[in-house]
């Protein structure tokens, strides 16, 4: 990561983009996790597009966390948004990682899936919302890395607010994230 001019007064903090996609928060409530540590956080980046700032759109970062599966064209639209304007893209969690629990459809078929599930008591009719400003459903939900290059992938459901610490301060300090055992253990 540039972060230049490269001296202790002027040297210019990093920008950092979150974001959830098909997934439950976990993730980003980990992310909380790191406690009073987010204070020495701060000083070191600042936060672009997150549920942490309420930005709806990424600008330039150098750094992109996205939590949660590829599960509709919002999805997509987001991922992509994230991946153009991030030099580095770390897939956050086992749902952005591998599809984790929502890839949990994909034996099922779409159609008949909301059909099932908006079918109406009473009259036994299926009656899909159908708004215009609703995203599609993709027909598989897939883990980011099937639609965007990815860089880093930290696996876990979520991983721990300990081991997001010690990666993302690695990769801050220019050094190649680097997680012992005990940061990867979830027996
Ligand atoms: Fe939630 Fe786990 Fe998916 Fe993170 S990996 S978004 S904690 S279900």
């Amino acid at each position: 990561l540039d972060r230049s001019p490269d001296t202790a007064e002027t040297t210019r903090k990093l920008r950092v983009a979150t974001a959830s996609l098909s997934g439950c928060f976990g993730c980003h409530m980990s992310l909380l996790d790191i406690d009073a540590r987010i204070t020495e956080l701060v000083k070191l980046v600042e936060f672009d597009r997150s549920p942490i700032t309420d930005i709806k759109t990424c600008g330039p970062c150098d750094i992109g966390l996205v939590e949660g599966a590829v599960a509709n064209s919002e999805n997509v639209h987001v991922l992509r948004e994230l991946r153009a304007n991030c030099q580095i893209l770390i897939a956050l969690g086992a749902c952005a990682v591998n599809g984790g629990l929502p890839a949990q459809r994909n034996h099922l078929d779409v159609g008949e899936m909301l059909e099932d599930v908006y079918r109406d008591i009473d009259e036994g009719l299926p009656c899909v919302p159908d708004d215009p400003e609703l995203p599609l459903l993709l027909d598989r939900v897939r883990p980011v890395n099937e639609v965007v290059r990815v860089d880093y992938f930290i696996p876990g459901c979520p991983p721990s607010g300990d081991t997001l610490w010690k990666y993302l301060t690695d990769l801050i300090g220019g050094r190649m994230p680097r997680l012992d055992y005990d940061l990867f253990r979830y027996d």
